[in-house]
């Protein structure tokens, strides 16, 4: 089928789960949608050689589920656990919430088999948990969003799964003392799975949507901490209690069980369910500056300004952010009804990506380039790079087959010729002089 496309022209875009932030599994050239969902076979998990041997359309959800079974776990559970596939977190390069500790998912590849365009079949690596030879071309898929070939199995390495867990957190009245607190837990030692934070706005909203009693604050932190034991598990808390409570931390909250974990983690999970409750027809809109990350050093700041930027615009925007590593997720809310809502998105993403870039931040840490993010890539990466991402794309994909219109590699616009589900979308070529 690679072959035929290729031969005639016809686009591919490969797809998994479709729940790409930036679009990156949209076929804005049209063509053909390459679904991998149903290669959904788990085919081995091994406790001996600590590694799993999956198809690509296995759901995280499906697989982080059979792993545990066996007292095991593949870290990288993302936001949209219940959709994502394998593949697609591989493609993107996922970073999981408990991405502070496991880093992102690429490192965690040991062995993939990649369809090429003409149907050449590519295997990478082993089962044997190192290789050093010659260029590192899983490395190079993982991230490619689809655009080099098509992933077709992988080889992942697995860890233990931590027999006890728990979440801690508190509010703060100052971001500053917040982020100190974060800095001083990774300075502490206690290996925390995640550090997260969300914005005083996010925290009164879902407090008073859900009803769930939360104090007014500036923002407020959550930790995820594993222990391999109750007693370890409780020392570990007992460290990160006293260091939020030496920097100012508020009403700390130990959470062992699901309730009272779920509660702490709700505005950082559910804050866009929140607000769209408060305002009937709106949407989270993925856009270009959903996932900037910044110099840890800045990260108290960004939070303050990235949100006082996009509400400068008179636009919903609930901040929240995984202090450890510094991404800043800005998640605006509109009401895509609203011509004045999307020129007020793209005007507000411009200033947030060039602030961000003026603070020695980049523009993306998570999603990637994707679709959305076209118009940006020179700025960001610079003409050498982006000459370079075009070749190595011209060595796997000549004609620009494999999912083209992404990561800026054919063209450095949005919008041109693609149709939009909402008929008040602002194209950025009718933004021009609003
Ligand atoms: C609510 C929500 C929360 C999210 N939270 C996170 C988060 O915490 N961390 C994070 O990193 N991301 C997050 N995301 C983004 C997204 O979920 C992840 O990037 C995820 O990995 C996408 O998986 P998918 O199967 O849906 O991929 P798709 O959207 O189907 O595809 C993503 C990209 O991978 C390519 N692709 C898919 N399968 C293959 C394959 N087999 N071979 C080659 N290319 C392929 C596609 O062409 C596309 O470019 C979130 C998204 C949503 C909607």
């Amino acid at each position: 089928m690679l072959r035929i496309s290729s031969e005639e022209q016809i686009p591919v875009t490969p797809r998994g789960g479709g729940a790409s932030f930036q679009g990156s599994s949209l076929p804005v050239r049209g063509g053909l949608i390459l679904d991998l969902s149903r290669m959904n076979r788990i085919i081995e998990i091994s406790d001996e050689d600590m590694v799993a041997v999956v198809q690509p359309g296995v759901r995280y959800e499906t697989f982080e589920h059979e792993l545990e079974k066996r007292g095991l776990t593949f870290p990288h559970d993302v936001g949209s656990h219940d959709s994502a596939t394998i593949g697609g977190m591989i493609a993107s390069d996922s970073n999981g919430h408990h991405a502070y500790k496991h880093g992102r998912v690429g490192p965690w590849i040991q062995g993939l088999e990649v369809v090429l365009l003409d149907g050449t079949v590519l295997k990478l690596g082993t089962r044997s948990p190192r290789y050093n030879m010659g260029y590192n071309l899983s490395a190079l898929i993982a991230g490619s969003q689809g655009t080099l070939g098509i992933v077709t199995e992988a080889i992942l390495k697995v860890d233990p799964k931590m027999p006890t867990s728990a979440s801690i957190g508190a509010f703060f009245q100052n971001l500053d003392d917040l982020m100190a607190a974060s800095h001083a837990i990774h300075m502490s030692g206690v290996e925390a799975g995640t550090l997260e934070a969300t914005d005083g706005y996010t925290v009164s909203t879902i407090s008073d949507v859900m009803g769930l009693g939360f104090p007014s604050c500036e923002g407020n932190f959550v930790a995820d901490v594993e222990g391999f034991d109750e007693e370890n598990l409780q020392a570990k808390l007992s460290i990160l209690k006293r260091i939020l409570e030496e920097h100012g931390g508020e009403e700390v909250i130990i959470a062992q069980d699901d309730e009272t974990r779920k509660k702490l983690w709700a505005p950082r999970l559910d804050i866009d369910i929140a607000v769209m409750k408060l305002q009937p027809g709106s949407r989270e809109i993925g856009f270009a500056a959903s996932d900037p990350c910044v110099p840890l050093s800045k990260m108290a700041e960004a939070i303050r300004e990235i949100g006082r930027i996009i509400r400068s615009y008179d636009l919903i925007v609930a901040v929240f952010c995984h202090t450890g590593i510094g991404i800043i997720h800005p998640a605006v809310i509109i009401d895509p009804e609203n011509e004045d809502h999307w020129v007020a998105l793209k005007k507000a993403e411009r200033e947030v990506l060039e602030y961000v870039t003026s603070i020695g931040g980049v523009i993306t840490a998570e999603h990637g380039f994707g679709y959305v993010k076209n118009n940006y890539v020179k700025e960001a990466v610079g003409a050498v790079k982006l000459e370079l991402d075009r070749r190595i794309k011209g060595i796997f994909d000549p004609n620009g087959i494999l999912n083209p219109g992404k990561m800026a590699l054919d063209t450095e616009e949005r919008d041109a010729g693609v149709k939009y589900t909402f008929p008040a979308y602002v194209s950025d070529q009718d933004m021009e002089g609003r």
